[in-house]
């Protein structure tokens, strides 16, 4: 088959690899019908994540049929259509029993990570993936759902939903800002609405990525780089900010600004993948009773958001904006890194 090679910093290759085989019984090999890239293999390529090694397939977002199962897998079946979830769950460890799926005590990839799939063990952007915990980790789509609105279902839409509003703790009426409308922004203001979220504003630098929000449900939009954007977060508020704000880029700046509108008592939830350390001022912030998350999703919300997706309660399907064939991945790769360029929200890889 052909997969994306990671070949060290910089260098990735769409070529020739053996077919993946089921190793143990609980597996199952999926055909990948469409993929997806994520800001994360953008990292993995700079060579900011060590732990992926020269040869391993990237990509951990996908949806398939499966082609094979193995003999311990009994509620899943050849041809049936799936999304894989970006984050790998045995389902019978203390840390799946609790829901908490991003620190699966499993031994594929390692023991307590969950995310291994195009990180510890060979990912979905390829012709065929391997699954381990294939019951747990896979989830059948129903007819009605295409593959483009089930690949936001990988991960984006429960990290959003999860990391972003269900750890922000939002409520019927808050004020909730979301820093940063990339699909990870995007996929928490299309979410922030379940919990009755009130006002919702988008806050970015790029004005079409604002627009893209009013789409999914931002009642109201600021422009990061006006010199008065805090004054114009808290003016939609009562004055004294945010109850929720969601940080969804994962830079210095943007956690500050996360900080800079929550209100006293309010929630600042990190979604953004940080590359550096951030400062934190807890000689100012002791006294404001905020409450700081953050945390790597896990997928236990997927089936609920599944069923709001088939019911068109979450435009998962506006978060696509860029097709390409799995021969054309390198040049996904180059639209999905040029994204403020080419308005790039989420590149979509389908076989043809
Ligand atoms: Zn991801
Ligand atoms: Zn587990």
């Amino acid at each position: 088959m052909k997969a994306l090679v990671y070949h060290g910093p910089g260098k990735n290759a769409w070529e020739d690899v053996p077919d993946p085989t089921i190793v143990e019984s609980s597996d199952a090999i999926v055909r990948v019908d469409t993929t997806t890239i994520c800001g994360t293999d953008l990292h993995i390529l700079k060579g900011d994540v060590p732990a992926v090694q020269e040869g391993r397939i990237l990509g951990h977002e996908g949806v398939g049929t499966i082609t094979a199962v193995g003999n311990a897998v009994q509620s899943l079946a050849v041809g049936d259509r799936v999304i894989i979830s970006c984050i790998k769950s045995c389902g019978h460890c203390v840390n799946c029993k609790t829901g908490l799926y991003s620190h699966c005590l499993g031994d594929e990839g390692a023991s307590g990570t969950g995310w291994v799939f195009g990180h510890l063990i060979d990912g979905t952007q390829a012709e065929y993936v391997r699954v381990p915990y294939a019951e747990n980790s896979l989830h059948k789509l129903p007819e009605g759902v295409s593959d483009e609105q089930g690949v936001m279902l990988s991960d984006i839409l429960p990290t959003g939903f999860e990391i972003g509003v269900q750890y922000g703790r939002v409520k019927p009426g808050d004020a909730v800002a979301v820093i940063g409308a990339g699909p990870v922004g995007l996929a928490a203001i299309a979410t922030a609405g379940l919990y009755g979220a009130g006002t919702i504003i988008a806050v970015d630098l790029d004005e079409n990525r604002l627009e893209q929000a009013r789409l999914f449900g931002a009642t109201d939009a600021v422009v990061s780089g006006a010199a008065d954007w805090k004054e114009q977060v808290l003016a939609l508020t009562d004055g004294a900010g945010v109850d929720v704000a969601i940080e969804a880029v994962g830079i210095p700046e943007t956690f500050s600004m996360a900080l800079d509108v929550v209100r006293p008592g309010g929630n600042v939830a990190n979604v953004g993948v940080h590359g550096k350390s951030v400062e934190l001022h807890l000689e100012n912030l002791w006294i404001q009773n905020i409450n700081i998350s953050m945390g790597l999703v896990n997928t236990n919300t997927t089936p609920m958001l599944l069923k709001l997706v088939a019911q068109h309660r979450i435009p998962a399907e506006k978060l696509g904006t860029h097709r390409f064939s799995f021969d054309q991945i390198l040049d996904a790769y180059d639209t999905f890194s040029r994204a403020a360029e080419t308005k790039a929200l989420k590149v979509v890889i389908s076989r043809v």
